[in-house]
């Protein structure tokens, strides 16, 4: 692999005569702007990662019910060419799939852009960053043509479903409009740094390698407690089986306020796990006995995955230490390896 170092051959330049005016405008970026996505700065170093960029061999299709809105909701994932990263679909809408467009919501993660917006991307983002989906257009609808609003199946509350897609209809290496591979860039973490909000943290460390603890403290609730999990030198099959699988959770104490803030609509107990402060887990058998740690862990990867461009890798190459988290936070340190804040 070359070792050429600052310029990156990612970017495919001229707009495809087939491609639809929107999808034009994506892919009229300039060098100059693909140029200054990879420069490098005292926080980051944009490096090599020896990998090339991939994308899907064929399309996936699902449907299935949202978490948050109730609704059923179809999205379809299509190859895509290196260099365009990975951006959503609605209605003709583009939206990439980038902290650029994040949107304070609670409890998932929100993209928005021109008053379109999709809710919970961080699952379906999760596997497509952690199995190397580097470019990739996913397309979404619902089943009214009408709506501004439309949010991601939530399946069994995990990732399984998008990997188990994924690895059904594989991988392949991405090409540009002129059929060159391109490689795939990986952020490196040049010094500590860390965002907090009230008792919270994500902190990330100088690595040589992609690693995550995450921390997690529920004292009311004895079956959660307080966990950590550790994923050392993440890869695709540590999170493939460590992590994917993890489902979401929530304190059924909490679930009526939740519902009365017109959340969770469509939650029930195949979606999530359901712990009572009271009378311990609602619906076990768990998958892994911390899985509500790990699930924060497949949380992290999907908000972390915020940060690609150009189809470069979003994770940054840092050991990441999180302590009661969520996505709001993730969604900061995303913005504070942007310079953003
Ligand atoms: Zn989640």
């Amino acid at each position: 692999m070359s070792s050429s170092p600052e310029f990156p051959r990612i970017v495919s330049l001229r707009p495809s005569p087939h491609a639809s005016p929107s999808l034009q405008s994506l892919r009229s970026m300039t060098l100059a702007a693909a140029f200054n996505a990879f420069k490098s700065s005292n926080l980051i170093s944009w490096k090599h990662s020896g990998r090339l960029q991939q994308t899907l061999a064929g399309c996936i299709e699902r449907t299935g019910k949202a978490l948050h809105s109730g609704e059923v909701s179809t999205v379809k994932l299509w190859p895509e060419l290196a260099g365009q990263g990975r951006y959503f679909d609605f209605r003709s809408n583009l939206i990439p799939a980038s902290v650029d467009f994040a949107e304070e919501s609670p409890l998932c993660t929100t993209l928005c852009k021109n008053g379109f917006r999709i809710r919970t991307v961080e699952h379906l983002l999760s596997a497509l960053e952690a199995v190397g989906v580097d470019n990739c257009r996913i397309e979404i609808r619902n089943l009214n043509p009408e709506d501004h609003d439309v949010e991601v199946p939530i399946f069994d509350g995990s990732a399984k479903e998008w990997v188990k897609a994924i690895e059904q209809v594989g991988l392949k290496v991405a090409k540009d409009q002129s059929g060159n591979n391109c490689e795939k860039m990986a952020p490196y973490v040049n010094e500590p740094m860390h965002v907090w909000r009230s008792d919270s943290f994500v902190a990330a460390f100088p690595s040589q390698k992609v690693q995550i603890t995450y921390g997690i403290d529920f004292p009311q609730v004895h079956a959660i407690g307080c966990q950590w999990f550790s994923a050392v030198s993440l890869d695709n099959s540590l999170y493939s089986e460590q992590i994917a699988s993890s489902r979401t959770f929530c304190v059924y104490e909490e679930v009526e306020k939740m519902r009365n803030a017109g959340l969770i609509k469509g939650g029930s107990p195949e979606n999530a796990i359901i712990c009572s402060a009271s009378k311990g887990w609602v619906n076990p058998p768990l998958r892994f006995a911390d899985e509500p740690c790990r699930h924060k862990v497949l949380d992290l990867i999907g908000d972390l995955s915020l940060f690609a461009q150009f189809g470069s890798q979003g994770l940054p190459v840092a050991h990441i230490v999180a302590y009661k988290g969520g996505h709001a936070l993730h969604a900061d340190l995303v913005r504070r390896l942007s310079g953003m804040i």
